[in-house]
């Protein structure tokens, strides 16, 4: 099908959730990505923090193959050991005690939030309930995860709202202010993402982490976006100095198949128990063989060269005309330009780089394994578009 078709069967067909660029792409190699009428891309924004290891892996390939020519599925009243080997390795690689595996990003989220509402209910009984979220925070579109995130624009029309969440500003004495003493959990994400690409300051998440554990209230990590090796450490909090209760992840831990993860820490344990939470498709085999390949690539040295790509991007994107301010971490990156961020987007694109927005920002996530050619041919691209 060429452009044109695919677009007007998505105009007549889809949903119209989605603003898409006009755009097919169908294929690539890493960084590369090739669109249906063969124009070249660079690929500064891995399906939104997704492809970690970018299009046409070829070890990555070959564990999802590997897996499909076994068998695909399995329900959760059986074992199957790639859901099995990839718990004991996010366990092994972070501390985390057990792993509930769902299919998203929102659906971790939502199982991090009934757990903690669980945790609380069975120790100080049902009035203890509350959620404190962030201001500026995305969480996902489920109704309980909606409601956590703190941004008013996405709460228009789906109201009633999960009760009893409340939102803060990133600051020790207004999460204090919202808590009350019926708070059971804090959720944050240490590098917001949709928000503009904002890392949390430091002083902030190491005092909410000790208020946290003294008042035995459980801190949630999102790194449904900032996690796997994207921030140049397996997970964002490792930077922080902080061990939380409950890390959720998603995004890029398989690579690219649908899959969300919510680790549980220490005293978090047993926040979920028999029968308390479930999903048909979490864990999917295919999903795990994928997120074992990447979880067993992402190796402190793998992680070191992600540090240093991510240095290099930002040094020279600092240096750039039209570049006010470059935040985020590691490969988690956002652009503060001096216009409309979308204009920007639709630019790059024009040239032959995809790059991605969140609020007034221009925000890059390109694959962990672009290469320097691939990175100085869309720098050039971004440079002469900002300029
Ligand atoms: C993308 C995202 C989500 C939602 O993930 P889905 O897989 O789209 O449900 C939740 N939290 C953060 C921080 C995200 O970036």
């Amino acid at each position: 099908m060429n452009f044109q078709e695919i677009q007007r069967l998505d105009g007549t067909y889809v949903a119209k959730t989605y603003a898409r660029y006009p755009v097919a792409l169908v294929g690539g190699k890493n960084a590369t990505l090739t669109d249906s009428e063969g124009r070249e891309y660079i690929d500064f924004g891995s399906g939104i923090a997704v492809n970690v290891f970018g299009a046409n892996d070829e070890a990555w390939k070959k564990a999802v193959i590997d897996q499909l020519n076994k068998i695909q599925h399995v329900s959760n009243y059986y074992y199957a050991e790639p859901q099995s080997r990839l718990a004991q390795m996010l366990c092994e690689r972070t501390g985390a005690k057990r792993v509930f595996f769902s299919n998203s990003g929102a659906e971790a989220n939502e199982c991090a939030l009934k757990a903690a509402r669980r945790y609380s209910f069975l120790k100080y009984g049902e009035e203890r309930d509350r959620i404190v979220s962030l201001k500026g925070s995305f969480h996902g579109r489920t109704l309980f995860t909606l409601t956590a995130t703190g941004q008013d624009a996405f709460h228009k029309y789906f109201g009633p709202f999960v009760p009893d969440v409340s939102y803060a500003a990133p600051e020790l004495a207004d999460v204090m202010r919202v808590a009350g003493s019926d708070t059971c959990a804090v959720i944050i994400e240490c590098v917001q993402g949709e928000s503009g690409v904002n890392a949390l300051p430091a002083r902030f998440v190491g005092e909410l982490a000790d208020w946290c554990r003294r008042n035995d209230v459980l801190l949630i990590c999102d790194e449904v976006q900032s996690g796997n090796g994207r921030c140049g450490t397996l997970y964002a909090y490792e930077q922080y100095g902080i061990s939380p209760d409950i890390v959720t992840t998603a995004k890029g831990l398989a690579g690219g198949l649908p899959i969300g993860a919510c680790l549980f820490f220490g005293r978090a344990e047993d926040a979920l128990g028999a029968g308390d939470h479930g999903s048909t498709f979490g864990g999917n085999p295919v999903a795990c063989a994928a997120a074992c390949n990447v979880i067993g690539r992402l190796t402190p040295g793998f992680l070191l060269e992600v540090q240093g790509k991510a240095a290099y991007l930002r040094a020279k994107l600092q240096g750039f005309d039209g570049v006010r301010e470059v935040t985020g971490l590691g490969m988690m990156i956002g652009l503060t330009v001096g216009r409309p961020a979308k204009e920007v987007a639709a630019a790059c694109l024009e040239r032959g780089l995809l790059v991605l927005t969140a609020h007034e920002r221009v925000r890059l996530l390109p694959p962990l394994t672009i290469t320097k050619t691939e990175m100085d041919e869309g720098l050039s691209i971004l440079k002469e578009v900002l300029s």
